[in-house]
């Protein structure tokens, strides 16, 4: 019911004091007001259909499931040293909002330089087949680092190990998409190998197609080690897409607003960007991201009128520049 409907477990919850005076046996299995502290990590699971967000809490060992009311926090990443204040069954929060999580100590961002990267192929049990070989995925990971540097101004690039298919001991349909004992059975197939897991900072799974899965690609926004896994189809698409999550970056929506330029009742797309890899298609990620990397930055002394706004952003877009950003009612050129 907590995933499905956390508001109306934080609308039903006991206060603290009837529920302590409650048996042992009895108070376990009630929900309960609590304070929590730990490590916050924030997935994607992207589908064309009810893509999502999921947070969990990992403390004492355990992953807690955050599931918000409304309004879930967008600035926070995998990794955020957090407290959380909820409504707890078992490992299930109920949670109001983005103001119920308190970042206590965030990670540094690591967007700079060599990221040593583990790729595992991973089929299942009772189905071993390899849609595609070792060298397509090796060839396919030499496209993302690529990539990566196409949009770091040559500051950013995979160096990537790949391990060739691995069969874990599960079966491809029946794992209720339980993405977590996916990743960990590969974990242990590559250790078997010889990997030593903490050598990478960004690890993926790429497995063959779950369809119980209904996700394309799965990805952690931030963390370290970041983790990405994908389903089915090996592509750029799908692996700069979730690695741009890895990055700490989010969607690329869009605004469809009618008639009018902006309103009060515009339709948000969630992959609405057409032209960015982390919205519709494999192109770059677009100028917000420009941050996470170091280049130039101007701020355009004009008014954010769309006639003078198209002739200056033609004048200013030179050289490595390549998009333009509101920032409070001030223009920049990156
Ligand atoms: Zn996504």
């Amino acid at each position: 019911m907590i995933e499905s409907d956390p508001s109306a477990v934080l609308a039903v919850a006991l206060p603290s004091l009837l529920r302590q005076n409650m048996p042992a046996r009895t108070r376990n299995a009630i929900e309960e007001h609590v304070d929590m502290d730990g490590e916050l990590e924030v997935l994607h699971e992207d589908r064309v259909q009810g893509s999502r967000f999921v947070y969990k809490l990992k403390a004492f060992g355990l992953d807690y499931s955050l599931n918000f009311k409304k309004n879930p926090p967008t600035h926070l990443n995998s990794g955020t040293r957090v407290r959380v204040r909820g409504v707890r069954v078992n490992t299930t929060l109920a949670l109001d909002s983005a103001a119920s999580v308190q970042a206590m100590a965030a990670i540094a961002p690591n967007t700079f330089g060599e990221q040593r990267t583990l790729v595992i192929l991973v089929n299942f049990r009772n189905n071993t087949s390899q849609p595609y070989n070792v060298g397509y995925a090796t060839n396919l990971f030499n496209s993302t680092s690529n990539f990566f540097l196409e949009n770091s101004y040559g500051q950013t690039f995979l160096s990537t190990t790949m391990l060739d298919w691995k069969t874990i001991d599960m079966d491809a349909l029946s794992s209720n998409c339980d993405y977590n004992l996916i990743a960990s059975k590969a974990d242990t197939a590559a250790t078997s190998a010889g990997v030593t897991l903490s050598n990478f900072r960004r690890k993926v799974y790429a497995f063959l197609s779950a369809s119980d899965c209904g996700w394309w690609g799965l990805g952690s926004v931030g963390g370290n080690p970041s983790r990405a896994s994908i389903n089915g189809s090996l592509q750029l698409r799908v692996a700069g897409h979730e690695m741009g999550h890895n990055l700490e970056l989010w969607h690329s929506h869009s605004l469809d607003c009618g008639a009018v330029v902006l309103g009060g009742t515009c339709a948000v797309g969630e992959y609405g960007d057409t032209v960015d890899i982390l919205g519709a298609t494999a192109n770059h990620y677009n100028a917000l991201p420009a941050p996470l990397w170091t280049i130039g930055k101007e701020q355009v002394a004009i008014r954010p009128k769309l006639s003078l706004f198209a002739g200056a952003a033609r004048r200013h877009m030179t050289g490595a520049r390549r998009g333009i950003q509101f920032v409070n009612g001030k223009i920049f050129v990156r």
